[in-house]
């Protein structure tokens, strides 16, 4: 969407996916205080404000300059399919990958039935995370349902980032609840650990907190979503060569210590379309090497388990201006906001983890 929208001069471009991305099968949401966008039109939901609960804090956190958004993934498939299908410049073809490589000036693409070749293969359908024994390479876990009530229960204007009231189980787990009304939520069980949970386990969370906390018991699930997220210390390799350049999560863009990771394509591709236009080269990083540091600490930490993941998100949310912690969390603060960050971070657990993982660990 950004390349066609962009002034950028080009021949074709082939779509190659093995679904047609008919399902409605994610949420996304993320925060931004960019005013415009190009999927302006596709904003399900938008909201000023969002709740983070703990054991020690209950609070309402007001998010100006920054908007917490919702596109459902029904609607992003949708519009991006119309208008790209209207612009004779795109192709798409159904079809599975089979292997992707690169020769000293195209990138092949193979299929059970052809080969592809172009400029550039930009590819995030295989994923190579190269693992480090020593590495915290976790994924972020989840199970949601959009519920619907007859009883208004949810704050239509409030989304709850985190809500950690749950039972931790010596681990990192807690309730995510996107209103669309205040009948109408989707209400998500997650955790942070090495390994998801049986299905059974996310559905009686729900159905538990569901009646515990909104003392609701009957109501309708109209929609489930699951899915599972790196959040990964190691780094996603390119064994492609040159003509390939890694996408999404496949190109590193989940971010490690919170698993969002739309806005951060949405800043990759931005930045791919600039060095198309320049000439420069599109293997790009995914983060700078001061926040890829940060993340790599606070996932020692929370991993080291010695201080409850539920204390280690309040601290961060109890000690900082939230449009602070939002801007590192969108990793575009400044050094000395990101000095603020660490100043308020627990220096007894944070200080060993920050040693261990600048000396090799
Ligand atoms: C349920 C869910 C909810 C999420 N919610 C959020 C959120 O709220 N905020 C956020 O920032 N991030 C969220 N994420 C994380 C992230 O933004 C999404 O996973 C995002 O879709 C990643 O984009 P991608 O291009 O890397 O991968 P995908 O969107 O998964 O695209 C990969 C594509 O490759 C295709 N493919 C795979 N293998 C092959 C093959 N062999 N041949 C052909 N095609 C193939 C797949 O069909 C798919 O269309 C969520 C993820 C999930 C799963």
């Amino acid at each position: 969407m950004q390349l066609q929208q962009s002034d950028l001069s080009f021949k074709k471009v082939a779509i190659l996916d093995q679904t047609q991305k008919r399902q409605n099968d994610r949420t996304w949401c993320f925060w931004s205080r960019q005013q415009t966008n190009w999927f302006d039109e596709i904003v399900y939901k938008r909201w000023s404000k969002f709740r983070f609960t703990s054991s020690s804090i209950n609070q309402v956190y007001e998010l100006n300059p920054y908007t917490y958004y919702l596109i459902r993934g029904i609607d992003f498939y949708d519009y991006c399919l119309k208008q790209l299908k209207q612009d004779g410049r795109f192709e798409f073809i159904t079809e599975s990958i089979r292997q992707l490589s690169s020769t000293s000036n195209a990138g092949l693409v193979e299929t059970p039935s052809s080969f592809y070749e172009g400029q550039y293969v930009f590819n995030s359908a295989f994923r190579n995370l190269e693992a480090k024994p020593n590495h915290v390479n976790y994924v972020q876990h989840f199970l949601g349902w959009v519920v619907e009530s007859d009883t208004p229960v949810f704050e239509a204007d409030c989304p709850v980032f985190m809500d950690f009231s749950v039972e931790q189980h010596n681990d990192c787990r807690f309730m995510y609840i996107i209103p669309h009304s205040s009948t109408k939520a989707l209400v998500e069980y997650t955790g942070f650990s090495s390994a998801a949970l049986s299905k059974d386990i996310y559905e009686s969370e729900i159905k538990n907190y569901l009646s515990t906390r909104f003392h609701l018991n009957d109501y309708r699930i109209l929609e489930t979503e699951y899915g599972e997220i790196p959040m990964a210390e190691s780094l996603f390799i390119n064994p492609y060569g040159k003509h390939v350049v890694n996408m999404g999560t496949a190109g590193g863009f989940s971010k490690p210590s919170t698993g969002y990771t739309f806005y951060f394509i949405q800043k990759h591709v931005s930045a791919i379309v600039q060095q198309l236009k320049t000439g420069g080269n599109l293997q790009l990083p995914p983060r700078e090497l001061r926040f890829s540091q940060y993340d790599r600490i606070f996932m020692d930490v929370m991993a080291s388990k010695k201080l409850p993941a539920s204390d280690l998100f309040s601290g961060l949310f109890k000690d900082n201006k939230i449009e602070t912690l939002l801007a590192f969390l969108n990793e575009e603060s400044t050094y000395w906001e990101d000095l603020l960050i660490m100043n308020s971070s627990p220096k007894q657990y944070f200080i060993p983890s920050a040693i261990k993982k600048s000396f090799g660990g």
